[in-house]
């Protein structure tokens, strides 16, 4: 669908409503209604047989008896006579739909087919269609003034966007957002999406000059892969703050995996949304919150805060969150601190957040605020304001929103306890300063602004392909399938890894105890013994892991344990690894789940064994650019912790970058791998690399065969066994 598909649609110079009425319990009356009331600038023409006139607007008994063109026919006719109307329309070469009518897939059974046949209308007329099942379109751009709605009340006119999944939702928030004096340049309900999408949407709204700021409430991603695609392209240019709601389809997972015990699909959507740039509201308040921010203030040009109060505890209480949101509190200079001295009353507190006390005059407030958005230490403010009884709260929002709108940063207000009921805060609204009934929300609304100017001003970074031995792998991998396996044995996994260049632990398997010592020898002693066999997956569980074997009789007793355990047990293994002992490093995970819906998904996180407990984790989306890559490992909690903390050289995060992107581009090769859990990799210091010492691959169940392999390309293999073959 091209743009110019949705302009007839926002921008109609006509409308035909069809199935306009007189009853007042219809639709197609408060559609009808809604257009006139609310000054539609284009010509309107109301379809019913069974009238003469609707408003004392002329009726025509169809819209092929329209006698002049119709850029937009809303259908709210039942949904048996629906496709009758919409093939009307096509004949008269109406471009257009809205197609309020329900009844179509969404109530399964005949609907499905309803709607395939609505869709084969559009087809065949080219005809662009929002629905069915919608509730309807707005634009309040002052030429065009339609609101084709059944709404009760039409929203403020605004610089925000808003796209819905829900309709009724979308009607609430357009109604919330009024009393908040929040306005709006255009509104959709997207139905069943049957035909046009978000996606579409947030196409045509990127280079939309009235849409500032872009809301959406998404149920689902139709197609994830465009959605990326599209988000990245539009968040360059203007915001988009959604809030999804639900959770996709898990893909059937085996359990056996750390990686996909982290996973669940809504962690999917989670790194939908990091790689995207699109903000995430939890909540339809948070929503609104931020809404506020980005549509009244300016983007802030790094994280550092002044608080400005008049009381001690709220200021803390936003302080916690600011930090929590990634932000500073300003270090104020000298000079700010020694001039509010001069007059600030003798019991403030004011290094930030400042504390001017209940004692503090209206000029107080006042002055505070403009010194130390002077300052050049400080990017950003909020201003939190308890109302004593003796101050008229709307002289302190005056004061506030004359001092933001001097000096060009982001000021944020929080009158506690004062809704969009009181005075004051409608006050600060209309004069363009978002104020919040808690300072925890204007906190919140403020790390949203930051994370998103954050990213505007990142660099996108290039995605690479790896010379790889692409053949090597996918003939383990078919060898695998064709004996029905859906996990490939260790010795496979290792050796996919390595023919993508991943770089793994130097390991010998043998079959049995005998030939153990020269495999030792071979890779030099300290070495690691473990178990390995297809039944065998927490190997520390079962103590089939013995780290840092010195001599070849502590290598021979620990087999010999080993095996003593694993019969004890019961749980047969086929054989043993020897590894070289890896020292000195810190232990990360790296893996990838495939979700039904998403497709694959990376994930990183630090921990090693205790990753699980440690939910410290990112995701990422491939395929990656090297700065994806490097931003979902520095994106972790514990990334200090790699950077070196108490004198501990710095990890190798660069080649931990190259990794991630090795795994991204081997699981874009192969749709059959269902799962891999490297955990742990140990990152050595800077310059050493990484070297994974266990590996996991699970085939999904029904794979297709992998694609045909590309050129060949040398990767010598480093795992041998006593074959010399991989198995
Ligand atoms: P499993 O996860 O099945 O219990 P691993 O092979 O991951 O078995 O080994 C368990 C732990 O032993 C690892 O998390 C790591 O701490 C340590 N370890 C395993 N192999 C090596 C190695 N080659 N060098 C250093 N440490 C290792
Ligand atoms: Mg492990």
């Amino acid at each position: 669908m091209s743009r110019e598909g949705l302009d007839p649609i926002f921008s109609p110079t006509s409308i035909a409503v069809i199935g306009a009425s007189r009853h007042r319990a219809k639709i197609g009356y408060a559609v009808l209604r809604n257009l006139i009331v609310n000054e539609y600038q284009g010509t309107l023409y109301p379809v019913n047989p069974k009238a003469t006139s609707i408003h004392g607007i002329r009726t025509y008994p169809s819209v092929l008896s329209i006698p002049d063109p119709v850029d937009l026919a809303i259908i709210s006719v039942p949904a048996e006579v629906a496709l009758a109307a919409v093939e009307e329309c096509g004949k008269k070469g109406v471009p257009g739909l809205v197609v309020i009518t329900a009844g179509f897939r969404e109530v399964g059974g005949a609907g499905i087919e309803r709607e395939e046949r609505l869709l084969a209308l559009c087809r065949q007329y080219r005809m662009t269609m929002i629905g069915p099942n919608c509730m309807g379109v707005i634009n309040t751009d002052p030429e065009v003034r339609m609101d084709a709605t059944f709404a009760p009340t039409p929203p403020l006119r605004g610089d925000i966007s808003l796209v819905s999944q829900s309709g009724a939702l979308g009607i609430a928030i357009l109604d919330h957002a009024k009393s908040l004096g929040i306005g709006f340049a255009k509104f959709c309900s997207l139905g069943n999406k049957a035909q046009v999408s978000l996606n579409d949407l947030l196409a045509m709204w990127q280079d939309d000059g009235q849409t500032k700021t872009i809301l959406a409430y998404i149920e689902n991603f139709g197609n994830p892969v465009n959605f990326v695609r599209i988000a990245r392209d539009v968040t360059k240019r203007k915001p988009i703050i959604a809030v999804k709601s639900g959770r996709s389809e898990a893909g059937s997972r085996a359990a056996v995996s750390h990686t996909g015990s982290l996973g669940g699909s809504d962690l999917a959507a989670e790194a939908v949304f990091n790689q995207t740039g699109v903000l995430r509201a939890n909540s339809i308040e948070e929503l609104f919150d931020n809404a506020m921010a980005f549509s009244l203030q300016p983007l802030p040009r790094g994280n550092r805060v002044a608080v400005v109060s008049d009381a001690g505890g709220p200021a803390i209480m936003c302080v916690d969150e600011l930090v929590a949101q990634g932000l500073r509190l300003a270090e104020l200079d000298a000079g700010t601190v020694e001039f509010m001295r001069t007059w600030a009353p003798p019991e403030a507190s004011l290094r930030n957040p400042i504390d001017l006390t209940p004692q503090a005059s209206l000029d107080d407030y006042r002055r505070a605020l403009d010194a130390v958005l002077r300052d050049d230490a400080v990017d950003a403010a909020i201003a939190i304001y308890v109302p004593p009884v003796r101050v008229d709260e709307v002289e302190v929002a005056r004061a506030i929103w004359q001092t933001a709108a001097q000096r060009g940063k982001p000021v944020l207000c929080n009158f506690l306890g004062r809704t969009e009921e009181s005075p004051g805060f409608a006050e600060l609204v209309k004069h363009s300063v978002p104020s919040y009934l808690f300072p925890e929300s204007a906190a919140r609304a403020l790390g949203g602004m930051y994370r998103y100017a954050k990213y505007r001003a990142r660099e996108d970074g290039e995605t690479r392909t790896f010379p790889v031995d692409r053949k090597r792998a996918a003939g383990i991998l078919r060898r695998a399938q064709d004996e029905g396996r859906t996990r490939l044995r260790d010795a496979e996994a290792l050796d996919v890894l390595d023919a993508y260049g991943i770089r793994i632990a130097r390991s010998r398997f043998v079959a049995d105890v005998d030939p153990l010592p020269a495999a030792a020898k071979d890779i030099g002693y300290p070495v690691v013994l473990k178990a390995t066999g297809p039944g065998l997956v927490h190997k520390t569980d079962l103590r089939a892991v013995i780290l840092d074997v010195r001599t070849e009789k502590d290598l021979l007793e620990g087999a010999t344990q080993v095996r003593d355990r694993l019969r004890e047990a019961r749980t047969a293994f086929d054989g043993y690894v020897v590894q070289e002992f890896v020292r000195g490093g810190k232990e990360v995970i790296l893996g990838m789940t495939r979700d039904k819906v998403y497709g694959p998904f990376l994930v990183f996180g630090l921990g090693g064994i205790y990753v699980e407990y440690l939910k410290d984790v990112a995701f990422g989306l491939p395929p990656l650019t090297d700065r994806d890559a490097r931003r979902m490992i520095e994106s972790i909690r514990t990334y200090p912790l790699l950077e070196g903390v108490r004198g501990e050289p710095p990890s190798d995060v660069d080649a931990l970058v190259d990794a991630v992107l090795r795994l991204s581009q081997l699981v874009l090769d192969f749709e059959s791998i269902q799962e891999i859990d490297l955990n742990p990799v140990v990152a050595l210091r800077k310059g050493d690399g990484y070297r994974a010492v266990d590996a996991r691959i699970v085939l999904g169940p029904d794979v297709k065969p992998p694609h045909p392999p590309g050129p060949e390309e040398g990767a010598h293999s480093s795992i041998q066994t006593p074959s010399g073959s991989t198995t």
